[in-house]
């Protein structure tokens, strides 16, 4: 028997894991699935993007580039952080990752010691809390509900401050939920945040580009700006550009934090693949124009799937304010059909032929998250699933 560490025992295989395996096994089966499971654009990258890496393979650019991020791409991440966010950082504040994953593990890995907390509230984008506990650290999760547009408050957050707070996480818009804070909503929390001079503040922008309406993208960095040396800024390309399989994802934040997390790569990953790095280039550098056709189609499916779910009798579901995800509440319809929770509603409706992702995985248990970055006739067949067993 091998004895493996304490670390990796701390962190759980991802409770969606079961229902993916099972909705494999029932294809399998030759039985019609429908998933609204997929955390990614259903789009092809932009045709410009892909050459720019497929030229880049033809002039022998696949060596070892620096650590953080060619100067190339890191001058394009400090272009479109002054652009988009009116953020000013110098290259030393730059670190290009193996994707946003990578950049969120590297800040665990640099920041937190054994029992050091970090706050997270749910629902939460699945990896956090397990990052914080592969660095011995403690998620301190803060529920909230569809009341409070799953998102935090300033009482709530200075309640959950110890000593021993290190790190806020806010990802907004957020995966699951769907919904953004306002930079009144920030600007509160920012208040909190002042009088705890020690804390830092990760600010998730992996969904940015993803947002409706005209509501324009703020983050805490931008809200208060006497607390933009505290944030580091997380982003990305997987999601904007349809890019996830490239696996490049950066941040912007104070110089030793990104010292130290660029350490932690250089005797991890090392560089992010050559390659997709000057993919990453080329698509910061187009700025919005491959984005603004693909957000219409989001947003015109999220306008058919919130109708959809609105009508159902027993569901609360909130409008989004981005992203290509609907975080609606079953729990009228887990009690009704007398199931036992979230996890037992997703093998349900798997049974009839929908696969979504239970809530708890997300750390709010009574929802599921369905996406809707898939075509328009998967999304009527599935809500139509959705509707008749709900109302069977
Ligand atoms: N942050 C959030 C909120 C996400 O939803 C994701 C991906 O699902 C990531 C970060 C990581 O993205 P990447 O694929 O670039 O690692």
């Amino acid at each position: 028997e091998i004895r493996l560490s304490h670390r990796v025992g701390a962190v759980r295989p991802s409770p969606t894991l079961a229902v993916t395996a099972r909705a494999a096994q029932l294809r399998r089966q030759g039985r019609d699935i429908v998933s609204l499971g997929a955390g990614e654009p259903d789009f092809d990258t932009p045709d410009a993007i892909k050459s720019a890496a497929i030229e880049a393979i033809h002039r022998g650019f696949t060596k070892y580039t620096p650590v953080g991020g060619t100067p190339e791409l890191k001058a394009a991440i400090i272009a479109k952080f002054a652009r988009d966010n009116g953020l000013h950082y110098e290259p030393e504040q730059i670190l290009v990752s193996v994707g946003g994953k990578q950049s969120f593990f590297n800040l665990c890995q640099a920041l937190l010691d054994p029992g050091d907390e970090v706050i997270v509230p749910a629902p939460y984008w699945v990896s956090y809390p397990d990052m914080v506990l592969l660095a011995e650290g403690k998620p301190v999760i803060l529920a909230t509900n569809a009341r409070e547009h799953f998102k935090i408050g300033p009482a709530q957050l200075a309640a959950a401050i110890t000593p021993r707070t290190r790190l806020l996480v806010i990802n907004s818009p957020s995966n699951p939920s769907g919904v953004a804070y306002s930079a009144a909503e920030l600007a509160a929390l920012g208040a909190v945040l002042r009088e705890h001079p020690g804390i830092l503040i990760a600010s998730d922008d992996m969904y940015e580009k993803i947002l409706f309406g005209d509501g324009k993208f703020v983050n805490l960095a931008n809200v208060c700006p006497d607390l933009a040396e505290r944030c580091i800024v997380l982003n990305g390309v997987s999601k904007a550009y349809a890019m996830t399989g490239w696996r490049i994802g950066y941040c912007g934040g104070p110089r030793e934090l990104i010292a130290a997390m660029h350490t932690v790569q250089s005797q991890s990953t090392s560089n992010p693949t050559s390659i997709a790095q000057v993919a990453a280039q080329a698509a910061i550098d187009s700025g919005d124009e491959y984005i603004r056709p693909m957000l219409r189609v989001f947003e015109r499916r999220h306008d058919y799937v919130f109708h959809r779910l609105r009508e159902l009798p027993g569901v609360e579901v909130l409008p989004s304010d981005g992203t290509f995800y609907s975080f609606p509440g079953f729990h009228q319809v887990i009690a009704r059909k007398g199931l036992k929770d979230d996890l037992e509603l997703a093998e349900a409706l798997l049974e009839a032929g929908v696969a979504l992702v239970p809530g708890s995985a997300f750390g709010s248990p009574g929802h599921l998250r369905l996406s809707f970055a898939t075509s328009d006739e998967n999304l009527r067949l599935a809500l139509d699933r959705i509707a008749a067993f709900v109302s069977a």
